[in-house]
């Protein structure tokens, strides 16, 4: 009799291993899984805010997830590649500190610090309040150019590839 092990997940907030419900739960913009009781005092004070439980609620059906065409217009925007240079000038040019732009953004300071080194991305969402807040530019569309040489055979064309070509003319 095969027995996986059980993957034991641990509280990142408390760093107990969680028995039972897992809560997955942004947590000052910081995605974390939560032990009940941490999940319970934090959103209490609204600092975690629930993505989804592991636990299913009863009654409520598991749909399959659709296939996602339209996300793919969205996907066509991109973070510039100097994003963290452009936020920290952006910040020290308004004379703030990363703690009052933190705030401003309701993330931590840790996570605009990993964000200004580089070591980590801002969401798309959070890019464009940093737009915003700092009035810079993060992100652009991609460009999709179709190649000559690599275009797919008539007919497998999706409704997806139709709107990202439909695009306007300069
Ligand atoms: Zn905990």
């Amino acid at each position: 009799m095969a027995r996986s092990p059980k993957e034991i997940l641990y509280c990142e907030v408390c760093g107990q291993p969680i028995h039972g419900p897992v809560y997955r739960a942004e947590v000052d913009g910081v995605e974390m899984n939560l032990c009940p009781s941490c999940y319970v005092k934090l959103s209490r004070s609204g600092r975690a805010v629930l993505i989804r439980s592991r636990k299913p609620k009863a009654g409520v059906k598991k749909r399959p997830q659709p296939p996602r065409r339209t996300s793919r217009i969205l996907e066509a925007l991109e973070l510039v590649e100097d994003y963290y240079e452009r936020i920290r000038q952006a910040r020290t040019s308004l004379g703030w500190t990363q703690a009052a732009l933190a705030q401003r953004l309701r993330i931590s300071e840790s996570m605009l610090r990993k964000i200004e080194s580089g070591k980590m991305k801002p969401s798309i969402d959070l890019a464009k309040k940093m737009e915003r807040i700092l009035k810079i530019k993060l992100l652009e569309p991609v460009e999709i150019e179709e190649e000559e040489d690599f275009t797919a055979p008539p007919g497998t064309l999706t409704l997806g590839d139709i709107v990202i070509v439909r695009r306007d003319e300069e």
